[in-house]
Parts: C-alpha cells; sequence; structure tokens
C-alpha cells in the first residue's frame, strides 16, 4: 500500500515537472525585500497586475526604510489596482518598518524571522526563501491547495497539513519544480472549476479523472 502510494507520487512528480519545466516566480524584483513586498501584494491579484504595480512603489520608495515610514494613504494610492489595498499598505508599510528597525533593512532568509514581519505568513515566507534566496521550499497557494487534494498528494485541504504532507512524500530536490507546475497547471489546464480532463499530462494518475467536472473538489 504505501510502495504504491510512493510510487503515485513519483510517477506525479516526474510527469507534471516534465510537462512544465521550471520557470521561478513570474513576479518582478531586484532584491528579496522588493519579492516579499512583490508577493503580499499578489494575493487575491494577478502577477501581470503586480508587475505594473511594483515599478512606481519601489520609485516612490526605494527601501524598507523609506517604505516603513512612508504616509499610508500615499502607498494605498499605490498599490490600489493590486485591490485590497488598505490592508495590503497596512501590511507593506508594518513589514518594511520593522525590517528597517529590527534589521537594518536586511530581509534575513529565514522561516522564523520572515513569519514574524505583519502580513506574513509561511506561504509568503516560501516564496521569498525559494525565489529571492533558492532554497527548496513548499509554496502552498490556491492552485498547490486544490492540486493535491484532487491529484492525492494529500488528503488534507489545510495549507500547513498540505505543505507536511508534500514535504514528508518528495524528495526536497524536486520541492521548488513541483510547485512551480502544480501552479502552472492549476492556472491552465485543471482550472477550479473547468478542470480539462481531456487535454491533462497527469490524466492517467488522476483518481479524479472520469469523475464528472461537478463533482471535482475546489
Ligand atoms: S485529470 Fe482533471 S482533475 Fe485530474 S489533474 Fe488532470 S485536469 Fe486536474
Amino acid at each position: 500500500m504505501e510502495f504504491t502510494k510512493q510510487r503515485h507520487t513519483r510517477n506525479v512528480v516526474s510527469m507534471l515537472t516534465k510537462a512544465y519545466p521550471r520557470r521561478g516566480t513570474a513576479l518582478e524584483f531586484e532584491n528579496p525585500w522588493q519579492l516579499l513586498i512583490a508577493t503580499i501584494l499578489s494575493a487575491q491579484c494577478t502577477d501581470v497586475m503586480v508587475n505594473k504595480t511594483t515599478p512606481k512603489l519601489f520609485e516612490a520608495y526605494p527601501d524598507p526604510c523609506a517604505l516603513g515610514h512612508a504616509d499610508i494613504t500615499a502607498v494605498e494610492e499605490l498599490v490600489r489596482p493590486t485591490g485590497f489595498y488598505h490592508n495590503k499598505a497596512k501590511s507593506i508599510v508594518a513589514a518594511s518598518r520593522v525590517l528597517c528597525e529590527e534589521s537594518g533593512g536586511v530581509v534575513t532568509p529565514s522561516m522564523e524571522m520572515l513569519t514574524k514581519l505583519p502580513g506574513v505568513g509561511r506561504k509568503t515566507a516560501n516564496v521569498v526563501l525559494a525565489h529571492a534566496f533558492g532554497q527548496q521550499t513548499v509554496v502552498v497557494d490556491t492552485h498547490v491547495k486544490r492540486l493535491s487534494y484532487r491529484i492525492g498528494l494529500t488528503q488534507s485541504q489545510d495549507p500547513e497539513q498540505v505543505e507536511q504532507d508534500i514535504m514528508a512524500a518528495v524528495p526536497k530536490a524536486h520541492w521548488n519544480a513541483l510547485c512551480d507546475a502544480l501552479i502552472a497547471h492549476g492556472r491552465t489546464i485543471c482550472t477550479a472549476r473547468r478542470p480539462q480532463c481531456s487535454a491533462c499530462p497527469i490524466s492517467s494518475l488522476c483518481p479524479k479523472n472520469g469523475v464528472p467536472e461537478s463533482a471535482h473538489p475546489q
């Protein structure tokens, strides 16, 4: 039984990462702090819109100390296109202020330090650790959460449990590539409402293949 599950996981990782060769994040950034800010802004927003928004933000506030002491209303106006701009402006100003005052504006590559920053959870921290520092992490965004459950990599829909289950089942060297592939697959083929199972490169491995779309878990 355990052997079958391990083989299923290994096949999923192999086929998905071949179908979606690793491209990394689409968010544009020049340093870890910029990626941290861009990732906070990307909640419920497309990467394209974030990439249109951040150049003006970073031009006005080029480092954590500048943004950390900015006028909140002015920051809200700049990040308004990304949605939820009251909360996002509050988070990026507060996180930047803590970075400025407690570490001289330097982002430390540590889950513990990152998740102490206001508005920064494990998902955001894992994005920064993976894409700004090259660490292997499991980023559980909405696509990774949904697809991991559908494909049978986890029995849970709780993001922290999904992260733990993937970390336990998949060799560390594949974590970033698998998450990038799951995100690409979730955006293009295995979408939330209308998964295109007939065009799916891993349909032969998926327990949901052949199940009516209306019965797919979201
Ligand atoms: S077969 Fe359908 S539900 Fe399964 S991974 Fe492919 S697109 Fe998603």
